[in-house]
């Protein structure tokens, strides 16, 4: 299975459908998460296989609105970055730790969704124990093993609530977000607002090559979507390209240069 077709399943799933809650003042919801998906369709948000992400990684680049991949993303994965994409797409400029905060929450939502023993007494109850612990030993030394085991038990916690149909506290929420502020992986991040999205439907961003030299990337482009009706039109001559151009921008010429397609002589007939 693709890439492509494994993160569209999991955003369409089941599980990722059931995603809703507020924090922060940010909403997350299972539509988000759909827009996301046509989104990746349409090709506004890009994916790309990276090969300097190791083996199941992945990242949501803001900058130029893509997916990282390698192979064989996880579903966990894939609702984390999905959330910072649809945060993105939300054009707010949020908090990059309230970014992360979501990111995990839903994360950990999807998990426990998917696996009932994560929500098991026992599960529950090692986590509320043993979380604390690392929050401070996150916040004393920094290094990375506490800093994770924070992250996740705080998340987990949070996430334990909202299926419990609990709010979580800020206190709780602010454990999370001293976890994330004390992860290596965030250093120097967590000062700015972050949010770049400006490409509007059916648009994208090119992304630099250097930016692709950079991680090793290869844009994988998704399967030629028509929306509904445009497929009867294929075929028919001069007519569906003389309409398309009535109609202003569309998928198709935002996606190619429109030279390539034959679009551009079509709109200059028809003005
Ligand atoms: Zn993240």
């Amino acid at each position: 299975m693709s890439e492509l077709t494994t993160i569209l399943d999991t955003l369409r799933s089941r599980e990722c459908q059931q995603i809703r809650f507020t924090l922060a003042g940010i909403t997350i919801t299972g539509g988000g998460y759909l827009r996301v998906a046509r989104t990746l369709e349409r090709g506004s948000i890009q994916l790309v296989r990276s090969l300097s992400l190791p083996a199941g990684k992945m990242a949501y680049n803001w900058r130029y609105n893509f997916i990282a991949v390698n192979r064989d993303p996880s579903e966990n994965l894939i609702i984390h970055e999905c959330t910072h994409a649809r945060n993105d797409m939300a054009g707010r400029a949020i908090q990059v730790v309230d970014d992360e905060v979501t990111a995990y929450v839903a994360q950990l939502i999807y998990m426990k969704l998917k696996d009932p023993r994560l929500r098991s007494f026992a599960a529950v109850g090692a986590i509320a124990r043993n979380t604390p612990l690392a929050v401070s030993q996150c916040v004393a030394t920094g290094a990375r093993q506490p800093c994770e085991m924070a992250t996740a038990g705080m998340a987990s916690m949070i996430a334990e609530e909202i299926l419990s149909g609990r709010v979580p506290t800020d206190a709780m929420v602010d454990q999370l977000r001293t976890a994330i502020r004390n992860h290596p992986d965030y250093s120097g991040l967590l000062q700015q607002r972050r949010f770049r999205w400006h490409v509007g439907v059916g648009r994208r961003r090119m992304i630099p090559q250097s930016e692709l030299d950079a991680i090793r990337g290869t844009v994988i482009h998704p399967p030629p979507v028509a929306p509904a009706g445009r497929r009867a039109e294929a075929g028919q001559g001069i007519l569906p390209h003389t309409a398309a151009a009535l109609r202003g921008p569309t998928d198709a010429s935002d996606h190619f240069p429109p030279t390539r397609f034959g679009l551009i002589p079509h709109a200059e007939a028809v003005g």
